[in-house]
Protein backbone atom coordinates (compact mmCIF):
# COMPACT_ATOMS: atom_id res chain seq x y z
CA UNK A 1 0.00 0.00 0.00
CA UNK A 2 2.65 2.07 0.53
CA UNK A 3 4.15 1.95 -2.89
CA UNK A 4 0.91 2.22 -4.69
CA UNK A 5 0.35 5.64 -2.32
CA UNK A 6 3.73 6.49 -3.48
CA UNK A 7 2.70 6.17 -7.20
CA UNK A 8 -0.40 7.75 -6.94
CA UNK A 9 1.19 10.61 -5.02
CA UNK A 10 3.96 10.79 -7.84
CA UNK A 11 1.29 10.73 -10.45
CA UNK A 12 -0.68 13.33 -9.28
CA UNK A 13 2.38 15.18 -9.09
CA UNK A 14 2.37 15.27 -12.95
CA UNK A 15 0.74 18.27 -14.54
CA UNK A 16 -0.52 16.52 -17.26
CA UNK A 17 -2.49 14.52 -14.91
CA UNK A 18 -3.73 16.83 -12.57
CA UNK A 19 -4.47 20.42 -14.12
CA UNK A 20 -7.28 22.54 -13.29
CA UNK A 21 -8.05 22.61 -16.87
CA UNK A 22 -6.35 21.50 -19.81
CA UNK A 23 -2.52 22.78 -20.29
CA UNK A 24 -2.80 24.63 -17.06
CA UNK A 25 0.15 25.21 -14.52
CA UNK A 26 -2.97 25.05 -11.66
CA UNK A 27 -3.26 21.45 -10.30
CA UNK A 28 -6.63 20.70 -10.08
CA UNK A 29 -6.16 18.65 -6.38
CA UNK A 30 -3.80 18.81 -3.68
CA UNK A 31 -1.56 15.82 -2.39
CA UNK A 32 -4.22 12.38 -2.39
CA UNK A 33 -5.14 10.98 0.96
CA UNK A 34 -5.15 6.78 0.48
CA UNK A 35 -7.37 4.22 2.61
CA UNK A 36 -8.11 0.63 2.15
CA UNK A 37 -10.83 -2.45 3.69
CA UNK A 38 -11.22 -5.80 3.24
CA UNK A 39 -13.24 -6.81 0.30
CA UNK A 40 -14.76 -9.21 3.81
CA UNK A 41 -15.63 -6.08 5.52
CA UNK A 42 -19.10 -6.39 6.97
CA UNK A 43 -19.60 -2.81 6.67
CA UNK A 44 -19.73 -3.55 3.09
CA UNK A 45 -22.90 -5.81 2.88
CA UNK A 46 -24.92 -3.21 5.77
CA UNK A 47 -24.22 -0.31 3.17
CA UNK A 48 -25.87 -2.89 0.70
CA UNK A 49 -28.57 -3.52 3.38
CA UNK A 50 -29.14 0.47 3.83
CA UNK A 51 -28.66 2.15 1.08
CA UNK A 52 -30.70 -0.84 -1.87
CA UNK A 53 -30.07 -4.58 -1.15
CA UNK A 54 -31.52 -4.81 -5.00
CA UNK A 55 -28.98 -2.84 -6.90
CA UNK A 56 -26.32 -1.64 -4.24
CA UNK A 57 -22.95 -3.87 -5.21
CA UNK A 58 -20.75 -5.29 -2.25
CA UNK A 59 -16.99 -5.48 -3.53
CA UNK A 60 -17.04 -8.79 -4.91
CA UNK A 61 -20.49 -8.09 -6.73
CA UNK A 62 -18.24 -5.14 -8.24
CA UNK A 63 -15.59 -7.41 -8.73
CA UNK A 64 -16.93 -10.28 -10.37
CA UNK A 65 -18.53 -7.72 -12.87
CA UNK A 66 -15.48 -6.86 -14.26
CA UNK A 67 -13.90 -10.50 -14.06
CA UNK A 68 -17.18 -12.66 -14.48
CA UNK A 69 -14.85 -15.92 -14.73
CA UNK A 70 -13.18 -15.60 -11.54
CA UNK A 71 -14.45 -17.66 -8.44
CA UNK A 72 -13.36 -15.87 -5.13
CA UNK A 73 -14.00 -15.12 -1.40
CA UNK A 74 -14.77 -11.61 -0.24
CA UNK A 75 -11.61 -11.68 1.30
CA UNK A 76 -9.19 -11.94 -1.26
CA UNK A 77 -10.27 -8.59 -1.98
CA UNK A 78 -9.11 -4.93 -0.83
CA UNK A 79 -10.66 -1.63 -1.69
CA UNK A 80 -8.32 1.05 -2.32
CA UNK A 81 -9.91 4.64 -1.94
CA UNK A 82 -8.78 8.15 -2.37
CA UNK A 83 -9.24 11.38 -1.38
CA UNK A 84 -8.49 14.45 -3.75
CA UNK A 85 -8.60 17.71 -1.38
CA UNK A 86 -9.59 20.54 -3.34
CA UNK A 87 -6.46 23.33 -3.94
CA UNK A 88 -6.77 26.33 -1.63
CA UNK A 89 -7.31 28.79 -4.31
CA UNK A 90 -10.06 26.67 -5.54
CA UNK A 91 -11.34 26.75 -1.89
CA UNK A 92 -10.82 30.26 -0.99
CA UNK A 93 -12.73 31.38 -4.58
CA UNK A 94 -15.14 29.22 -3.56
CA UNK A 95 -15.38 30.71 -0.33
CA UNK A 96 -16.07 33.67 -1.98
CA UNK A 97 -19.53 32.82 -3.93
CA UNK A 98 -23.06 32.67 -2.42
CA UNK A 99 -25.29 31.96 -4.75
CA UNK A 100 -23.59 30.54 -8.10
CA UNK A 101 -20.38 28.16 -7.96
CA UNK A 102 -16.94 29.98 -8.83
CA UNK A 103 -15.47 29.20 -11.97
CA UNK A 104 -12.62 27.66 -10.52
CA UNK A 105 -15.03 25.03 -8.70
CA UNK A 106 -16.63 24.29 -11.64
CA UNK A 107 -13.28 23.47 -13.63
CA UNK A 108 -12.81 21.51 -10.99
CA UNK A 109 -16.03 19.64 -10.91
CA UNK A 110 -15.38 18.68 -14.70
CA UNK A 111 -11.96 18.81 -15.15
CA UNK A 112 -11.00 17.60 -12.06
CA UNK A 113 -13.16 14.58 -12.08
CA UNK A 114 -11.57 13.49 -15.20
CA UNK A 115 -8.43 13.65 -12.90
CA UNK A 116 -10.29 11.29 -10.99
CA UNK A 117 -11.11 9.05 -13.61
CA UNK A 118 -7.85 8.98 -15.06
CA UNK A 119 -6.45 8.11 -11.49
CA UNK A 120 -8.80 5.60 -11.42
CA UNK A 121 -7.42 4.08 -15.07
CA UNK A 122 -3.77 4.57 -13.73
CA UNK A 123 -4.20 2.63 -10.09
CA UNK A 124 -5.97 -0.41 -12.19
CA UNK A 125 -3.24 -0.27 -15.05
CA UNK A 126 -0.82 0.01 -11.94
CA UNK A 127 -1.62 -3.23 -10.10
CA UNK A 128 -2.56 -4.99 -13.37
CA UNK A 129 1.33 -4.55 -14.45
CA UNK A 130 2.11 -6.59 -11.20
CA UNK A 131 -0.02 -9.11 -12.10
CA UNK A 132 -2.96 -7.92 -9.57
CA UNK A 133 -6.65 -7.66 -11.16
CA UNK A 134 -8.65 -4.27 -10.41
CA UNK A 135 -11.63 -2.59 -11.58
CA UNK A 136 -12.97 0.58 -10.85
CA UNK A 137 -16.70 0.37 -9.75
CA UNK A 138 -17.75 3.57 -10.91
CA UNK A 139 -15.81 2.82 -14.77
CA UNK A 140 -18.16 -0.71 -14.67
CA UNK A 141 -20.51 -0.10 -17.85
CA UNK A 142 -22.51 -1.30 -15.49
CA UNK A 143 -22.29 1.32 -12.62
CA UNK A 144 -25.57 3.53 -12.37
CA UNK A 145 -28.72 5.21 -10.52
CA UNK A 146 -31.53 3.44 -9.10
CA UNK A 147 -34.24 4.64 -6.25
CA UNK A 148 -33.25 3.65 -2.81
CA UNK A 149 -36.03 3.05 -0.81
CA UNK A 150 -34.53 5.46 2.31
CA UNK A 151 -32.22 7.64 0.76
CA UNK A 152 -33.70 8.05 -2.72
CA UNK A 153 -31.17 8.21 -5.91
CA UNK A 154 -28.86 6.36 -5.12
CA UNK A 155 -25.93 4.94 -7.18
CA UNK A 156 -24.97 1.26 -7.25
CA UNK A 157 -21.34 2.09 -5.98
CA UNK A 158 -20.61 4.93 -3.58
CA UNK A 159 -17.53 6.52 -3.28
CA UNK A 160 -17.99 8.17 -0.40
CA UNK A 161 -19.41 5.56 1.55
CA UNK A 162 -16.81 3.47 0.04
CA UNK A 163 -13.85 6.37 1.31
CA UNK A 164 -15.81 5.75 4.56
CA UNK A 165 -15.36 2.23 4.68
CA UNK A 166 -11.65 3.03 3.97
CA UNK A 167 -11.32 4.78 7.31
CA UNK A 168 -10.96 8.43 5.25
CA UNK A 169 -13.95 10.64 7.41
CA UNK A 170 -17.09 10.44 8.12
CA UNK A 171 -20.41 12.08 7.05
CA UNK A 172 -21.54 15.40 7.64
CA UNK A 173 -25.01 17.11 8.02
CA UNK A 174 -24.91 18.07 4.03
CA UNK A 175 -24.03 14.15 3.23
CA UNK A 176 -20.56 15.45 1.78
CA UNK A 177 -17.73 13.44 3.39
CA UNK A 178 -15.96 15.18 6.18
CA UNK A 179 -12.29 13.78 5.19
CA UNK A 180 -9.03 14.79 7.50
CA UNK A 181 -8.31 17.14 4.73
CA UNK A 182 -12.17 18.88 5.52
CA UNK A 183 -15.24 18.60 3.01
CA UNK A 184 -13.79 20.06 0.01
CA UNK A 185 -12.95 16.80 -1.73
CA UNK A 186 -13.71 14.69 -4.26
CA UNK A 187 -13.21 10.65 -3.73
CA UNK A 188 -12.58 7.48 -5.89
CA UNK A 189 -12.05 3.90 -5.57
CA UNK A 190 -10.87 0.56 -6.96
CA UNK A 191 -11.25 -3.06 -5.98
CA UNK A 192 -8.54 -5.40 -6.23
CA UNK A 193 -7.72 -9.19 -6.13
CA UNK A 194 -5.05 -8.97 -3.50
CA UNK A 195 -4.60 -8.62 0.19
CA UNK A 196 -3.63 -5.10 2.02
CA UNK A 197 -3.71 -4.74 5.58
CA UNK A 198 -7.15 -2.35 6.29
CA UNK A 199 -6.35 1.08 7.09
CA UNK A 200 -8.62 1.83 10.81
CA UNK A 201 -11.07 3.25 11.10
CA UNK A 202 -10.46 5.88 13.46
CA UNK A 203 -14.31 6.46 14.66
CA UNK A 204 -17.29 4.55 15.54
CA UNK A 205 -20.73 6.73 14.11
CA UNK A 206 -20.74 7.33 10.46
CA UNK A 207 -21.12 11.15 11.55
CA UNK A 208 -18.91 11.66 14.10
CA UNK A 209 -16.64 13.86 12.52
CA UNK A 210 -19.78 16.44 11.93
CA UNK A 211 -19.69 19.25 14.54
CA UNK A 212 -23.84 19.30 14.56
CA UNK A 213 -23.55 15.45 15.15
CA UNK A 214 -21.05 15.36 17.36
CA UNK A 215 -21.77 19.23 19.54
CA UNK A 216 -25.06 19.94 18.37
CA UNK A 217 -23.02 23.61 17.32
CA UNK A 218 -23.02 23.92 14.03
CA UNK A 219 -25.25 25.21 11.39
CA UNK A 220 -22.87 26.66 8.68
CA UNK A 221 -23.41 24.38 5.68
CA UNK A 222 -27.60 25.31 6.02
CA UNK A 223 -26.64 28.77 5.71
CA UNK A 224 -23.99 28.73 3.12
CA UNK A 225 -26.97 26.60 0.69
CA UNK A 226 -28.86 28.72 -1.61
CA UNK A 227 -31.72 26.53 -2.50
CA UNK A 228 -32.12 25.43 1.39
CA UNK A 229 -31.68 22.13 0.49
CA UNK A 230 -29.60 21.57 4.07
CA UNK A 231 -31.77 21.24 6.88
CA UNK A 232 -31.85 19.92 10.59
CA UNK A 233 -33.44 17.01 9.02
CA UNK A 234 -30.45 16.65 6.61
CA UNK A 235 -29.79 16.89 3.35
CA UNK A 236 -32.70 16.76 0.64
CA UNK A 237 -31.24 15.42 -2.69
CA UNK A 238 -34.46 16.77 -4.46
CA UNK A 239 -34.01 20.08 -3.52
CA UNK A 240 -30.35 20.05 -3.91
CA UNK A 241 -30.37 18.14 -7.48
CA UNK A 242 -33.29 20.40 -8.63
CA UNK A 243 -30.89 23.53 -7.92
CA UNK A 244 -27.99 22.28 -9.55
CA UNK A 245 -29.69 21.36 -12.87
CA UNK A 246 -32.22 23.95 -13.15
CA UNK A 247 -29.70 26.90 -11.62
CA UNK A 248 -26.20 26.36 -11.14
CA UNK A 249 -25.22 23.81 -14.39
CA UNK A 250 -27.33 26.46 -17.16
CA UNK A 251 -25.08 29.76 -15.38
CA UNK A 252 -22.02 26.89 -15.81
CA UNK A 253 -22.93 27.22 -19.64
CA UNK A 254 -24.39 30.44 -19.90
CA UNK A 255 -21.69 32.22 -17.79
CA UNK A 256 -18.24 30.35 -16.62
CA UNK A 257 -17.56 27.29 -19.47
CA UNK A 258 -20.07 27.18 -22.31
CA UNK A 259 -20.91 23.72 -21.44
CA UNK A 260 -23.53 22.44 -18.57
CA UNK A 261 -21.55 21.23 -15.49
CA UNK A 262 -23.58 19.75 -12.25
CA UNK A 263 -21.42 22.59 -10.07
CA UNK A 264 -22.66 23.81 -6.82
CA UNK A 265 -20.54 22.77 -3.52
CA UNK A 266 -20.96 25.91 -1.24
CA UNK A 267 -21.54 23.95 1.10
CA UNK A 268 -18.20 22.27 1.09
CA UNK A 269 -16.87 25.76 1.91
CA UNK A 270 -17.18 28.12 4.45
CA UNK A 271 -17.40 25.78 6.63
CA UNK A 272 -15.53 24.61 9.93
CA UNK A 273 -15.46 21.24 8.26
CA UNK A 274 -14.09 22.55 4.39
CA UNK A 275 -10.27 21.77 4.89
CA UNK A 276 -10.05 19.56 7.95
CA UNK A 277 -12.15 17.06 10.56
CA UNK A 278 -13.49 19.96 12.62
CA UNK A 279 -13.57 17.36 15.88
CA UNK A 280 -10.19 16.87 15.68
CA UNK A 281 -7.94 17.85 18.62
CA UNK A 282 -6.13 21.10 17.51
CA UNK A 283 -3.47 20.36 15.61
CA UNK A 284 -4.24 17.13 14.19
CA UNK A 285 -6.08 16.10 11.14
CA UNK A 286 -7.87 13.41 12.44
CA UNK A 287 -7.07 10.34 10.52
CA UNK A 288 -4.75 8.96 8.39
CA UNK A 289 -2.56 11.55 6.64
S1 LIG B 1 -20.74 22.72 8.24
FE1 LIG B 1 -21.01 22.04 10.35
S2 LIG B 1 -23.00 20.94 10.37
FE2 LIG B 1 -22.36 21.13 8.22
S3 LIG B 1 -21.24 19.21 7.80
FE3 LIG B 1 -19.70 20.72 8.44
S4 LIG B 1 -19.44 20.42 10.65
FE4 LIG B 1 -21.38 19.40 10.02
S1 LIG C 1 -24.55 21.17 -3.43
FE1 LIG C 1 -25.46 23.24 -3.47
S2 LIG C 1 -27.68 22.94 -3.53
FE2 LIG C 1 -26.75 21.01 -2.92
S3 LIG C 1 -26.80 21.05 -0.68
FE3 LIG C 1 -24.78 21.85 -1.28
S4 LIG C 1 -25.04 24.08 -1.43
FE4 LIG C 1 -27.11 23.15 -1.39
Amino acid sequence: MRDLTQRVSVWMADRANNAIEPGSDLPAFDTPLLGCASGADPLFGMLKQDIGPQFYWTPQEAYRLAFPDEDLEPGELSVIAWVLPQTASTRAAHRKARDMPSIEWSRGRHYGEMVNEGLRRFVVEYLARRGVHAAAPALLPAWGRALSPRYGFASNWSERHTAHACGLGTFGLSDGLITPAGKAVRVGSVVARIALDPTPRPYTRHDEWCLRAAKGVCKACMKRCPAGAISEAGHDKQKCKDYIRGVTAPFVEKEQLGFKVNSCGLCQTGTPCEAKNPTAPKGGRGAAG
